[in-house]
């Protein structure tokens, strides 16, 4: 299960945060292409993805399937003395390895699987802090994640702190076991340094995780830019299809991911194996789809801006966002959500509910443009702050739409 990473340019060598974007931007097309090909790749030097899921080693041979088999099976034949990759469905499993595999990739880094992007979030928490540990929080990032801190870890005696992403790059670290950043932000859009942070912490002798559920391993590269691990959540952009709820761990801290690992292995929250083939499906469209959805973000966001009934857009893309300057030099892509601000929830509601090609949902990054009302969970934003999350549709078709339900505002 450990990454095949073996013509990796980041370890030991010049970090990719050193070289100009769009060499960056070639790296990691070409860290895609080799993921989306970690099979085919397996199957001609014959060192063996396997699919007869029987433990790995093997080649595949002529007939074999080109996609990893689902593989159900609870236990493994295992006589003797326990020995070989897979013995029992909870410690691991032969569709996990291949997802694991091709994120490995992609993300340069070891990767762990989650059935859900919290439990990826609480795979990192629980594994690593201990009762006496402070760690930081962002004050205005997933909610869940905050409260999973609040609830179960603050009663053991973790002390938790928080405070907002536009602020991380002036916190003091100092005295922090874990510092969490989201960037950008969910919902609000805001950015932090990762760059500044990673040496803040550093310095501390804190780990940095960064939450890259928005941005993707496409559009923002936190361990390149000097994080110790990365949490996502799958559901969104990664999956893509709003039809699994999933998640992953990434770090090239072999100590953390065998913390993470055991921590999976003994609590028990495990992928299934349908869901983790779902998942590698949808992550070999990623790299269109992220395209398509960036490219109607990027597009779109002046457009709204300049709409009469809009108030205010939210977009790290565009040089009005207070920090754009730092969103420019950390992130490949801007992303695909967009944040405006409406006159007030009664707007809101209408522009979502009435507009036809937005699907009113929580969540975020499928291929079908969705949006939400974010207020109405509590988030600390305008009652008439909508998170709009642009989907695949063809742009003009989709501004059209949008610009229809603005209109009749
Ligand atoms: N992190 C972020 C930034 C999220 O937006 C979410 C879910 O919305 C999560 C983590 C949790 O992921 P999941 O819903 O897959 O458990």
């Amino acid at each position: 299960m450990s990454p095949r990473h073996t013509k990796s340019r980041n370890h030991g060598s010049q970090p990719a945060s050193q070289h100009p974007q769009d060499e960056l931007q070639r790296h990691v097309h070409e860290l895609f292409c080799r993921s989306l090909h970690a099979g085919t790749k397996a199957h001609k030097s014959g060192r063996g993805a396997n699919v007869q899921g029987d433990g790995g080693g093997g080649a595949p041979r002529a007939g074999d399937p080109v996609t990893p088999p689902i593989v159900f099976s609870s236990v493994f034949f295992l006589p003797g003395d326990p020995a070989g990759p897979y013995q029992y469905g909870r410690w691991s499993n032969p569709t996990w390895s291949a997802l694991e595999e091709t994120l490995s990739i992609l993300e340069d880094a070891e990767t762990a699987i989650f059935p859900s992007g919290m439990a990826a979030v609480a795979a990192v928490l629980c594994s690593q802090l201990k009762p006496g540990d402070r760690v930081l929080l962002p004050s205005d990032a997933y909610y869940t994640s905050r409260l999973l801190a609040d609830t179960y870890l603050a009663p053991t005696g973790v002390q938790v702190v928080t405070c907002p992403t536009a602020e991380f790059d002036r916190q003091d670290f100092a005295g922090f076991r874990l510092v969490w950043m989201e960037t950008p932000s969910n919902p609000g859009l805001d950015i932090c340094d990762i760059r500044r942070s990673a040496a803040n912490a550093k310095a501390a002798g804190a780990t940095l995780v960064a939450d890259n559920t928005m941005p993707t391993p496409l559009g923002q590269r936190p361990l390149d830019l000097g994080a110790d691990v990365l949490v996502s959540s799958d559901s969104k952009a990664i999956n893509g299809h709003s039809d699994v709820v999933f998640g992953h761990v990434s770090s090239r801290d072999a100590r953390l991911m065998a913390a993470v690992r055991d921590w999976r292995k003994v609590c028990g929250a495990i992928p299934g194996p349908f869901e983790s083939w779902l998942v590698h499906r949808g992550l070999e469209t990623l790299e269109i789809r992220f395209e398509r959805m960036c490219g109607n973000a990027e597009a779109l966001a002046p457009r709204l801006a300049g709409h009469a009934k809009v108030r205010e857009v939210k977009f790290p893309g565009m040089p009005a966002h207070p920090a754009h300057r730092v969103a420019k030099s950390q992130m490949l892509r801007f992303g695909n959500i967009v944040g405006l601000t409406l006159s007030d929830k009664y707007s809101a509601e209408k522009f979502i509910n009435e507009c036809a090609v937005i699907r009113p949902t929580t969540s975020f990054g499928g291929v079908h443009t969705s949006a939400e009302r974010r207020a109405r969970w509590g988030d600390k934003v305008p009652q008439g702050f909508v998170r709009l999350s642009l989907g695949c549709e063809p742009l003009e078709q989709l501004w059209k739409a949008i610009q229809a339900s603005l209109d009749a505002l």
